[in-house]
């Protein structure tokens, strides 16, 4: 074979190759990282948000309507984290794979350990309250387990040939996970028990996870900007307990979490909820060394 056919012959494999791959869009890119674990080579996939983002405030661009009208599969966090941007998307694709309770339309929130489902009526008054539970439970790195598990199995089902391919890499994946909790168990262990405040209501899964007691927020109430009586009101109570750091989202206003700080000696940790908050948290993996990296060395500022 002279090498010009080869190379046309080779060129053909890849585009078969290429047409072949799952086409999978998430809705964060913390997804989209546990995708890419899993999926390997045999997938392809896009963000919609960027981790840098508000995942409850995103601005539909013309883009994400072309991307979802091509996708095999769409993975959402759910429990309405989306609900704010993501349906008229869904809808306006007419992709009738990716529609909601078809089989390319993948809420990985059900196989997740879910915290703060709330008990009573869920009301307005209570702030921008998650009616179905706290959404932000991928910090949990026991749930991204459990995630990419999920993923494993509905790429198989999808790509029954790749069964083998998929849980290969999942169960790689799930070994190198067990061995990095055991590194960030042990970086966050002399630091169990302490008091912190936390400025949305992102984080519970990950500070139940490593031992830290979330003793109050910046935000009044969920989704509410600060008041000045409820600085005032935490001000105090970090006074009491004496509670030192306060944990930030990156897309959140700082002047009133670093008055707050300064008041009491305290320091401001901006700790990043997603893969892509910075640039260096490329993936899944990243994400906790970063912000845990972050918290000790604050913990360790503060005394
Ligand atoms: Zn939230």
């Amino acid at each position: 074979m002279n090498t010009k056919i080869l190379a046309l012959f080779l060129a053909a494999i890849g585009a078969c190759q290429a047409a072949d791959k799952l086409n999978i869009i998430t809705s964060t890119q913390d997804l989209a990282s546990l995708v890419t674990e899993v999926g390997g080579d045999h997938v392809t996939v896009d963000s919609i948000a960027k981790g840098y983002q508000d995942p409850h405030f995103v601005e539909p661009k013309p883009s994400f309507l072309l991307n979802l009208r091509k996708a095999d599969m769409l993975v959402v966090v759910g429990l309405q984290l989306e609900i704010g941007w993501l349906p008229p998307l869904i809808t306006q694709s007419g992709n009738s794979k990716i529609q909601v309770g078809n089989a390319g339309y993948v809420d990985v929130s059900q196989f997740c350990e879910i915290l703060e489902i709330p008990t009573t009526q869920v009301t307005r008054a209570g702030g921008d309250v998650h009616p179905l539970g706290n959404p932000h439970y991928w910090l949990n790195p026991e749930n991204g387990r459990r995630i990419a598990k999920a993923l494993a199995d509905k790429f198989s089902e999808a790509r029954p040939a790749d069964k083998a391919y998929f849980a290969g890499r999942y169960a790689d994946f799930d070994k190198r996970l067990t061995e990095a909790i055991k590194r960030w168990d042990a970086q966050m262990a002399p630091y169990k028990g302490r008091k912190i405040v936390t400025y949305h209501r992102s984080w519970p899964n990950f500070t139940e996870h490593f031992g830290l007691v979330v003793v109050d927020y910046v935000e009044p109430k969920p989704g509410i900007p600060p008041a000045p009586s409820h600085t005032l009101e935490l001000i105090n109570t970090m006074k009491r307990d004496n509670i030192k750091v306060i944990m930030v989202e990156p897309y959140f206003d700082l002047r009133a979490p670093n008055s707050i700080a300064s008041a009491v000696g305290g320091s401001v940790a901006v700790l990043m909820p997603s893969v892509g908050g910075v640039k260096e948290i490329t993936d899944y993996f990243k994400l906790f060394d970063y912000d845990i990296n972050l918290l000790v060395s604050t913990f360790a500022k503060v005394k």
